[in-house]
């Protein structure tokens, strides 16, 4: 890689030029207490603030900072994909722009990651009483959701605020997929792993970038990718479905054998009706995995990096306009 740093610090971020002040300057003596070469990525996840110009301005005055921006928004886990093919360290830490993951908390996953030779420290929230209650619960039935789904070696309130190996982000850079959610891709790796816990804390500035649709969409992403229970929901309905057919046609017999006509109209209705929404279920579902299997042949970036400032170091953001490109997710 481009950069012999020993750490790299993928920040992504999506209009948060609020928080910018704030997390250079608890960021950076942060990173620059750790004692070893680093270099921040900053992924600019198409924001329509001034976050680009702002993060250039800091980047004047600490060379490790590194700007990418992403030509549109991408979502959080394609500009954390975005970090990760351009992070040159022998580490590789992924961390929210808002402060809510405190960044004096890497120089304790670095320690935990060499002192017991482990690949992956994952970030734990042991406290999140600064989240709203609601995204506690979300995140409270998210996270039991996915230990049911996909195992017991998904960590528990771990997001993405984590430190990876090089050997572990190699392994992540090689897979296809399209819509990653590193949180549950990492561990399936079954890389060594730790966690060092911390509390969360409020967001230091801004407004939170994932409204319930985001969330909603992680959710989802996160069963299809790692999962075939939603397709065997559609299996088991059919089977039940297929069950009280059996149950009606032998009711239907019995009647018809004792001579008692059945006005039929409403059974006969309801039976339509209900097969034809069990069918519309399996349907879509079975359109979901087709829909993922189409995006992975048709094997497009999930991101486009439409400038990256060590690539072009002496340009400012403003007068680099970036053409629009044909939108790609
Ligand atoms: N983020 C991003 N792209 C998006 C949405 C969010 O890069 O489309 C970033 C955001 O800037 C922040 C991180 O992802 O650094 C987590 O987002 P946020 O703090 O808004 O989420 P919350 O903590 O409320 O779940
Ligand atoms: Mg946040």
């Amino acid at each position: 890689m481009e950069s012999a740093a020993v750490l790299s610090v993928i920040v992504p971020m999506y209009n948060e030029e609020a928080v910018i002040p704030a997390l250079a300057g608890r960021l950076r003596p942060a990173l620059d207490d750790l004692g070893v070469t680093y270099e921040v990525v900053a992924v600019d996840d198409g924001s329509t603030d001034r976050t680009a110009p702002l993060l250039l301005e800091h980047a004047r005055a600490w060379p490790e900072l590194r700007l990418i921006r992403l030509r549109r928004n991408s979502g959080h886990q394609a500009a954390l994909a975005a970090g990760l093919h351009r992070a040159g360290g022998a580490w590789v830490v992924s961390i929210d722009a808002d402060l809510q993951d405190p960044p004096e908390v890497i120089a304790d996953m670095l320690r935990a990651a060499r002192e017991q030779g482990v690949d992956v420290v994952y970030g734990v929230r042991s406290d999140r009483s600064t989240d709203t209650a609601f995204k506690r619960y979300t995140a409270g039935v998210y996270y039991r959701l996915m230990r049911r789904m996909i195992g017991a070696e998904i960590p528990a309130q771990a997001g993405d605020f984590r430190l990876l190996s090089r050997a572990v982000v190699d392994v992540l850079l090689s897979l296809p997929e399209r819509a990653p959610v590193y949180r549950l891709l990492v561990p399936s790796l079954g890389f060594a792993s730790t966690s060092v816990t911390y509390a969360r804390e409020r967001r230091a500035a801004g407004e939170t970038k994932y409204p319930l649709r985001r969330m909603v969409a992680l959710a989802w992403d996160s069963a299809a990718n790692f999962s075939a229970a939603p397709l065997r929901v559609a299996t088991w309905l059919g089977a039940l479905s297929f069950l009280m057919c059996l149950g009606l046609t032998a009711f239907g017999v019995v009647v018809w054998a004792n001579g008692t006509v059945i006005p039929g109209w409403t059974s006969l209705f309801l039976a339509v009706l209900l097969l034809s929404a069990v069918q519309l279920i399996c349907l879509g579902l079975l359109g979901e995995y087709v829909a993922r299997i189409y995006r992975t042949v048709q094997n497009r970036p999930s991101f486009h990096v439409g400038f990256d400032s060590s690539a072009a170091p002496a340009q400012p953001a403003e007068s680099a306009p970036m053409r629009r490109t044909a939108a790609v997710r």
